[in-house]
């Protein structure tokens, strides 16, 4: 693991983060900002300050949204900074109920118990997990009709056919993922739909959560387990292609994770979907589908734009899509208060963010948001349904599969 202290040295307190940071944009307090938690970090390592009473509570009020390493001159690495001092924090004091969150969000099985009961409650107070997504939501959320899990669209319950020999162009793995596979099916199913269409052949294999959720909330250990697991169940050289912006960030830094060869090589073939539409020369193919008649605005996922610096890539495939218009979101990269399970744990700051972006979001006047995580998709969407559902939120790859298709989203 890297030493904490050295990764602090390299912030010269310049400030250039303070504006790009939502919680200090939002509570304008220093020990709420990158600088401020960099130094607290420091100086409960220094053993000037103590970790729990004084650093923990500035640490929890993080997004791990990392704007700050996007805006930071000097390439201070805040990730890695934040991920150790957390592991720090739990193993000197676990929470049980973080533990028990991590592993309700990161099991599909507990997940889906839990969604079955939200079905039989439709409208009324979330089961425990499910409410993940709306801790400071409105009592009328309802997890099963914002994720389009009660579609009567059957055919997105059948796997889409595999391209011919004649049209093949090339064989994926796909992150199926844990709570994206339970939340979000329909996102996979126009992932394989418009690789297949594109002339990608998915190769199935068994595979488990890419511990995402662990590495960022502090439990390292359970997330270098997941990680080498993950690796072995996906051998080979072709590439992992990710439609989870939080699952890709995290599988592109198994290197820093595990310090191995096997996780190197990993690494080096994990592609955002929308990073892999583009490097395979595609866009032309893109423009030559049917379109949309809608107006689209883009929600930058925080670990798709800062995690992996992916801005451009979404950007040039949605204005590919023929008939539709695109207005640039104001603030797009400022994150939406999702951010993993901080929504749940953090319900006041996550909410007054999702009001600043689906703000925003309103003066584009679009009537689609397209988006690349699932926790930004699902919180963003309920923001919409209790505005009576005049934007509706959509992965980007599922825009550039209606382009194709004609078929009605949700
Ligand atoms: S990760 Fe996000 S919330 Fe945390 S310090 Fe950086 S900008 Fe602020
Ligand atoms: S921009 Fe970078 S160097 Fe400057 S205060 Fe923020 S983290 Fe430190």
């Amino acid at each position: 693991m890297k030493d904490l202290v050295e990764l602090t040295t390299h912030c010269v307190h310049c400030g250039f983060c303070l504006e790009s940071c939502p919680t200090f944009t939002t509570t304008r307090s220093e020990a709420d900002s990158p600088r401020g938690r960099i130094y607290l970090i420091r100086s409960a390592e220094e053993g000037v300050l103590r970790w729990q009473e004084d650093v923990r509570p500035h640490l929890d009020r993080c997004l791990g949204c990392l704007a700050c390493t996007t805006a930071c001159p000097s390439g201070v690495d805040y990730s890695s900074i934040l991920e150790i001092a957390r592991d720090k924090l739990e193993e000197q004091k676990p929470r049980i109920s973080k533990s028990m969150l991590l592993m309700g969000t990161t099991s599909p099985k507990i997940l889906s118990t839990q969604l079955g009961l939200a079905k039989l409650l439709p409208g009324k107070k979330m089961p425990l997990v499910a409410s993940i997504f709306f801790a400071s939501a409105k009592p009328e959320a309802d997890l099963p009709q914002v994720c389009g899990l009660n579609s009567s669209d059957k055919t997105r319950e059948i796997s889409p056919p595999q391209p011919t020999d004649a049209n093949l162009r090339g064989e994926v793995y796909l992150l199926e993922g844990c709570a994206m596979r339970v939340l979000f099916p329909r996102v996979h199913w126009a992932t394989r739909q418009l690789l297949s269409r594109l002339g990608f052949r998915v190769r199935e294999v068994e595979q488990g959560c890419c511990g995402a959720l662990h590495v960022h909330n502090g439990h390292v250990t359970d997330a270098k387990a997941l990680a080498e697991k993950l690796i072995k169940q996906m051998p080979g050289s072709l590439p992992i292609i990710v439609n989870s912006a939080g699952c890709g960030s995290t599988m592109k830094a198994y290197d820093s994770l595990l310090s191995t060869p096997e996780a190197n090589q990993f690494r080096d073939r994990v592609k955002d979907i929308s990073e892999f539409l583009l490097e395979q020369g595609l866009i032309d193919l893109l423009k030559q589908s049917q379109g949309i008649d809608a107006e689209i605005t883009y929600h930058d996922a925080c670990h798709l734009a800062h995690g992996q610096k992916i801005k451009i890539e979404p950007r040039q495939l949605i204005q590919s899509v023929p008939n539709a218009t695109y207005t640039e979101l104001p603030e797009s990269d400022m994150c939406c208060g999702s951010a993993g399970v901080y929504n749940v744990l953090q319900p006041q700051l996550a909410r007054s963010l999702l009001d600043r972006k689906y703000g925003h979001i309103g003066e584009t006047r679009a009537n689609i948001v397209a988006t690349g995580n699932p926790g930004c998709h699902a919180w963003i969407a309920q923001a919409a349904r209790e505005h009576g559902q005049k934007v509706q939120v959509m992965h980007t790859v599922e825009l550039l599969e209606a382009s194709f298709s004609g078929v009605p989203f949700q």
